[in-house]
């Protein structure tokens, strides 16, 4: 049996931005009405549709928890059934349709071949764009994969990207690495020094890359004074927001081109699958979907599915995770074993003005340096016993790892301290455990560590 099309093209208009005028979407109560075959074209060299998405954007003007739950989210029309289905198939039944908009070029917006597109992934990505307030979203197998898919589509052949010193290491491998084959190159800055990155500026840059909070120290990037320095330039903004996510900031609105995530951290915040997402207006992620084709970093229907049920408590995780961190933060934070604690929400930060104006919630990540060497943190770690011993974060489990052993294994000991990642650094994403039994973990741990 052929389900109902669930994309049919007389319905199209209602699936358009609401908010543009009627003229923009082609209404045709609006105007003249035209062929229909015609009527794409007509619209596409106006302005450039949102989505695709399978549902009428009635979620336009509701709050983050509510968006979570509904925004993309389908019933199965042809059962009932309550929730997205998952559209486990590599392929889709082609018809009249299907063969013009392979033929026209507006493939994208029609169901072909799940690499191209499948409905759980366009029912996720609605979702995304809800939460991230962007015309359109794009989901990928990984986040390094909308991340090379994102840069790879917006740069050209002897571009230069503007990156922060204190990147991800996959991201600095990609730059480093893989764009340089490629004819590209990257320089390194100081994502906290404005000056510098303008200074880093040169006539081949077309990107400037930052991530909204640095790892593990957690600094706060000034993403609206990175887009003032970007429009000066002409150049765009793309800003990793994995340890940020929609509920804390949407670096959209304040002028970004393109946020990525990697999505197997707090988006989907159960540690149980890989995929990242890249969000922003059509015209941009138009560019970025062919890469997606040609690199082939497609999210499997399944994974899409989890994805869509994690998303739909990420408000309220968010909210726990910030809620549990802010304790433990604090307690560490008056601990005589504790040098020096890391949080957003906490007053001693040093960048606390800016995470005030620019974090609606600040995180669940904690990092604090014990006073002690590496090999106490070691030892702390081997005696928490709730606390999972694992890169990583974002997870509703709390995870803990040191940035001297794992992310920052690579540079020596006098490199991780000019960064200001010092002995005794330990990284903490908190979990949505209840914080009073996270506090009893932490303390024995800390106990023991140093021989108490
Ligand atoms: C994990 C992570 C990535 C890479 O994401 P994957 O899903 O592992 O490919 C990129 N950026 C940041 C900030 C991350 O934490």
């Amino acid at each position: 049996m052929r389900l109902p099309a669930p994309f049919p093209t007389d319905e199209r208009t209602e699936l358009l931005n609401p908010n543009q005028p009627a003229a923009v979407r082609g209404d045709p109560a609006s105007g003249p009405s035209r062929d229909e075959h015609t009527r794409w074209a007509d619209t596409l060299t106006r302005t450039r549709q949102p989505g695709p998405f399978r549902g009428t954007p009635h979620w336009a003007g509701l709050q983050p928890a509510t968006l979570a739950v509904h925004a993309g989210t389908q019933d199965d029309a042809a059962t009932g059934a309550v929730g997205t289905p998952i559209y486990q198939s590599s392929t889709f039944l082609l018809e009249a349709d299907q063969y013009r908009s392979i033929e026209e070029g507006y493939a994208r917006d029609r169901f072909i071949y799940t690499r191209y597109g499948n409905p759980s992934q366009w029912a996720v990505e609605e979702k995304l764009a809800a939460l991230e307030g962007a015309e359109s979203a794009l989901v990928f197998s990984s986040g390094m994969a909308a991340i090379s898919a994102t840069l790879l589509a917006l740069l050209d052949r002897g571009a230069h990207v503007v990156a922060s010193s204190e990147l991800y290491g996959g991201t600095y491998a990609l730059l480093q690495g893989e764009l340089p084959t490629l004819g590209m190159s990257a320089s390194y800055v100081d994502p906290r020094d404005l000056a510098a990155i303008e200074a880093a500026i040169r006539p081949e840059t077309q990107v400037l890359f930052f991530e909204a909070l640095t790892n593990p120290l957690l600094k706060i990037v000034d993403i609206p004074g990175i887009v003032a320095i970007a429009r000066k330039h002409g150049l765009r903004v793309v800003i990793d927001a994995t340890f940020a996510t929609p509920i804390a900031m949407k670096p959209l609105g304040w002028g970004v081109d393109v946020v990525v995530h990697s999505a197997s951290k707090y988006l989907n915040g159960h540690s149980d699958l890989i995929a990242g997402v890249a969000a922003g207006p059509r015209k941009l992620l138009d560019a970025i979907w062919p890469r997606r084709l040609a690199y082939g970093g497609s999210l499997d229907p399944h994974a899409c599915f989890m994805l869509e049920r994690g998303l739909k408590t990420l408000p309220l995780r968010m909210r726990a995770h910030a809620e549990g961190a802010a304790i433990v933060a604090a307690w560490l934070e008056q601990h005589p074993r504790v040098r020096r604690v890391y949080f957003a929400g906490l007053p001693s930060h040093p960048d606390h003005a800016l995470a005030r104006r620019l974090l609606a919630n600040p995180t669940g990540m904690v990092c604090f340096e014990l006073d002690g060497t590496d090999a106490h943190a070691v030892a702390l770690l081997e005696h928490l016993q709730l606390a999972k011993k694992a890169t990583s974060l974002g997870g509703v489990e709390t995870l803990v790892s040191l940035p001297f052993n794992t992310s920052h294994a690579a540079f020596t000991a006098h490199q991780r301290e000019r960064m200001g990642i010092r002995p005794g650094c330990v990284r903490l994403s908190v979990g949505i455990e209840d914080p009073r039994d996270l506090l009893t973990d932490l303390a024995q741990a800390i106990e023991c560590a140093f021989g108490a």
